[in-house]
């Protein structure tokens, strides 16, 4: 039996399947028995290459050499002007695709749809590659998969369908010289492949959009509704509903959009650090003005001279259910703008989730990834500070609340704890918040409805409710509870810390010297993945601690009701749905090495248990 030519590891070149294309590909590994090659692409996908579609290097470029001084090739570039565009870029990004002998049209037309084809695999983050191929195609298109099985069965059927050519970094798909003789009903696919394809459905699809978009609101103002009650316990399900004018007050709209708009001013004060985002499809950074920790200082100043000064802030208590019903309209407002905008959008400004084609799961999802008012980022504007800023300033309200309602000279331990550990988490973030630029939030959701309602309501009016409900429902606790949860909360922001720096400061700078210690799985992207430290712990050891801080909180109000549970109930959902989405992610844009990596970290957030 003839022995194995090529090892693993071997860079070799491998012919796509059904055509006469040849790609650089790094040998995975290799069946004796049906003499298969596995091999990986350069944009991470994987495929089982006949023994004789596998060719070395340099016996590769010796043929190819002599190959290219046919006519038929001259005669098939020189009509093209689009292609001589193509391939200069190509050499210069070094790119692995090339042609053995497409001395024809159709071989031209075909090596178009394997451009298009090939990307499908890659996603937002998944650019170094594409750059290096000089192809700025977005991707993760089931539309394209599902041809690539065509293709393969029969390639010449396919061409003329997907033969695309991307020309500029606009990411627009214009016809070439290949498909200007394609019957009219190929046109119109190929213009209809314009738009970017999206990625899988998440949070049920269209029929869970619209399920979303009703549940959401009215489960917040339930919440609320149910935690103003003297006896919030679930026997007193459902609560009385109050008069709706209850709901709505304009002084309430007012004092929303005056926060929002000081905490805009203070996002734009030239303060603090530049910081950079992780590179876009287009190859871009976007710049982010980092001054969280100046606006949330600033905040804290004016609030406490406002208080100086006689402000009543338990205004904020009186009128919870106002200020989240204005909220709530000014993110479903902010949701219209963001999706009446996402329409004017280019293709690779648009997130690839939330791109599915159904206008509400679009508007829920989030469409166009970084939606900026000239350099005011306005999901990260979002994210950061309104919301969060404000729930220190909710939950400080509800500890003056509590001391009027319950006639106390000083907040409650637990009101204390509640408080403090909140304000450390937030602090914490907007100290660290150049850290969230290699969040899944910013790098790969598109702003909607989902991530602004989440931002403007949710955060501030249901991660307070701890808070609230010690207002009216008192929890004493004792010095060794106290020192139990403290050392909770310690270990379980350590963990959070720690782990988020970790692979914050990997994926800024991979050779670090600070980081050389830490074991790392190559991928095909380009990027690696950490495999020792805390990521060789468990794969998400980032949620383990935000976990047992959610805990922290929870457990000063005590076990009487549920209500003060729901943060920890819904987190415990929340991150286990997102665990699930980035391995979908991860697996799609990382392929065998991520594979890799599930193998030597087993566990996905707590060690030998999940
Ligand atoms: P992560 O910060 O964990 O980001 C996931 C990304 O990290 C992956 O997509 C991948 O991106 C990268 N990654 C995964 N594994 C590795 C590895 N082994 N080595 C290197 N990079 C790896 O997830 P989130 O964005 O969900 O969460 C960020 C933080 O925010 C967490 O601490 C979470 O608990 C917290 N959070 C808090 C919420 C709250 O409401 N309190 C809500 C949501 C999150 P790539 O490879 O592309 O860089």
């Amino acid at each position: 039996m003839p022995t194995q030519k090529y090892q693993k590891g071997d860079k070799v070149m491998g012919r796509w399947p059904g055509s006469s294309l040849y790609y650089e590909v790094k040998v995975l590994g290799f069946d004796a028995k049906s003499r298969l090659y596995t091999v990986i692409y350069k944009d991470g996908t994987e495929l089982e290459l006949k023994e004789q579609d596998v060719m070395s290097l340099t016996g590769f470029q010796t043929r190819s050499r002599s190959r290219s001084r046919s006519p038929g090739r001259r005669r098939s570039r020189s009509r093209s002007p689009a292609r001589s565009t193509r391939r200069s870029s190509s050499r210069t990004a070094s790119t692995a695709i090339t042609e053995i002998a497409p001395s024809s049209r159709r071989d031209s037309r075909f090596k178009d749809t394997l451009e298009v084809r090939l990307s499908p695999m890659a996603t937002e983050n998944n650019i170094t590659d594409k750059l290096e191929k000089g192809e700025e195609n977005n991707s993760a298109s089931k539309q394209n998969e599902k041809s690539e099985a065509k293709v393969e069965k029969d390639p010449e059927k396919n061409q003329g369908r997907y033969n695309l050519r991307r020309r500029k970094d606009d990411g627009a798909v214009i016809p070439t010289e290949a498909n200007s003789g394609l019957q009219e009903e190929e046109k119109t696919n190929v213009f209809a492949a314009t738009t970017i394809p999206s990625a899988p459905l998440d949070f049920g699809g269209k029929m869970g959009a619209y399920f979303w978009l009703l549940f959401l609101p009215s489960w917040v103002l339930f919440v609320l509704l149910q935690v103003s009650q003297d006896d919030p316990s679930l026997a007193n399900f459902p609560p009385t509903l109050p008069p709706l004018e209850t709901f709505w007050d304009a002084q309430a709209l007012g004092f929303v959009l005056l926060w929002i708009l000081f905490q805009a001013l203070l996002y734009i004060v030239p303060v603090g650090k530049l910081s950079e985002g992780m590179q876009l499809r287009s190859g871009k950074r976007l710049k982010y003005r980092t001054n969280g920790f100046f606006a949330i200082v600033v905040s804290a100043i004016v609030v406490a001279a406002a208080v100086h000064q006689g402000v009543d802030l338990t205004y904020i208590h009186n009128n919870f259910l106002q200020l989240a019903t204005a909220s709530l309209l000014i993110s479903v407002l902010l949701s219209i703008y963001l999706y009446i905008r996402s329409c004017c959008a280019g293709p690779d400004q648009l997130a690839l989730g939330g791109n599915s084609g159904s206008v509400v799961y679009d508007f829920f999802k989030g469409r166009e990834l970084n939606p900026r008012i000239r350099d005011f980022d306005l999901k990260f504007f979002c994210e950061m500070r309104p919301g969060l800023i404000g729930w220190c300033l909710i939950n400080f309200s509800m500890a003056l609340a509590e001391m009027k309602q319950q006639d106390l000279d000083a907040p409650s331990y637990s009101m204390i704890l509640v408080n403090l550990f909140q304000l450390l988490y937030v602090v914490d973030g907007l100290w660290n918040e150049e850290a969230i630029l290699t969040t899944m939030d910013l790098m790969h959701d598109g702003f909607g409805f989902m991530l602004a309602f989440g931002d403007l309501v949710w955060v501030p009016f249901i991660y307070t409710l701890q808070a609230y409900y010690l207002v009216g429902h008192p929890n004493p606790l004792s010095l060794p509870l106290l020192t139990v949860i403290i050392l909770l909360k310690l270990t379980g922001f350590y963990i959070f810390r720690k782990s988020n720096s970790e692979k914050n400061a990997f994926r800024r700078n991979p050779s670090d010297p600070k980081l050389s210690y830490l074991k790392t799985i190559p991928t095909a992207t380009g990027k690696s993945l950490l495999v020792s430290g805390w990521w060789g712990m468990v794969r998400h050891p980032n949620y383990l601690g935000d976990l047992i801080m959610a805990l922290a909180w929870s457990l000063p109000c005590g076990f009487s009701h549920l209500l003060p549970w729901h943060y920890m109930i819904y987190f415990i959902i929340l991150l286990l749905h997102r665990d699930l989405r980035d391995t979908c992610e991860c697996r799609k844009k990382y392929g065998s090495a991520w594979e890799e990596y599930c193998r030597t970290v087993r566990y996905r957030i707590i060690p030998r248990v999940y």
